[in-house]
């Protein structure tokens, strides 16, 4: 593709994102039925609207250095949800969320810890393309992916969502507590009962932080077998 026609393709994904947004600011996304006051659609149509609209995403910089958006997967009627960072290599290879080694740590705490399958839950990210070098997200792309969670998070509406490190607890919480400070404290996301933990690839570095989650674990385990 020519330099010109790459600048046109991006302007006029970028002009159809700014006629999306609301006067304040937000992208619309798929409708949502509850405020059209019509039968709410499936939660797996909701699903397949979101990723239509994020389509070949070329809102933040991220665009340029990705091989895959990575949407996430899962049960769309998942009573749980994980929400973790961003892709990283493996992620970005395969077009799949916690796929590489954190991702196998993540298959152990579901399967070991909650005797779940992973098919059972949902598991995405707080950002939706990797990072070059697998580097913090930044601010400004934060806010670009934001409405694409929050949209996924009313679509599914689990009865729990368990925020991976730093940037998903803080990003859940609305907050810039340290991690170290909010793990295993329970609080909301739009009604939702979000608790906070390590995350999987902080817990190869620091095994012995794996008591933590556990702890965290069993309470995520009793809020679910809770009526
Ligand atoms: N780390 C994350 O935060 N998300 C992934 O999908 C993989 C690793």
């Amino acid at each position: 593709m020519s330099e010109r026609a790459a600048i046109l393709g991006d302007l006029a994904e970028r002009a159809r994102f700014y006629a999306g947004l609301t006067d304040v600011g937000i992208p619309r996304g798929p409708s949502r039925p509850e405020a059209a006051g019509a039968a709410a659609a499936a939660p797996g149509e909701d699903l397949t609207a979101i990723r239509d609209f994020i389509g070949d995403c070329q809102r933040c910089k991220l665009a340029r250095g990705r091989k895959n958006i990575v949407f996430g997967q899962g049960n769309p009627h998942a009573a749980l949800m994980f929400v973790g960072e961003a892709p990283g290599a493996d992620e970005d290879e395969q077009g799949l969320a916690f796929v590489g080694r954190a991702g196998q740590l993540l298959t152990d705490i579901i399967e070991k810890g909650l005797k779940m399958r992973r098919s059972e839950v949902w598991i995405g990210n707080v950002i939706k393309c990797r990072p070059p070098q697998n580097r913090n997200p930044e601010p400004d792309e934060i806010l670009s992916c934001q409405p694409f969670l929050e949209q996924q998070i009313r679509a599914i509406r689990p009865k729990v969502i368990v925020g991976l490190g730093k940037f998903a607890g803080q990003w859940l919480l609305k907050t810039m507590e340290p991690i170290s400070r909010i793990r295993g404290r329970l609080g909301a996301f739009e009604g939702i009962t979000v608790i906070p933990t390590y995350h999987p690839a902080f817990l190869l570095r620091n095994p012995a932080a794996k008591k933590d989650v556990w702890e965290d674990i069993k309470v995520v385990r009793d809020l679910l077998s809770a009526g």
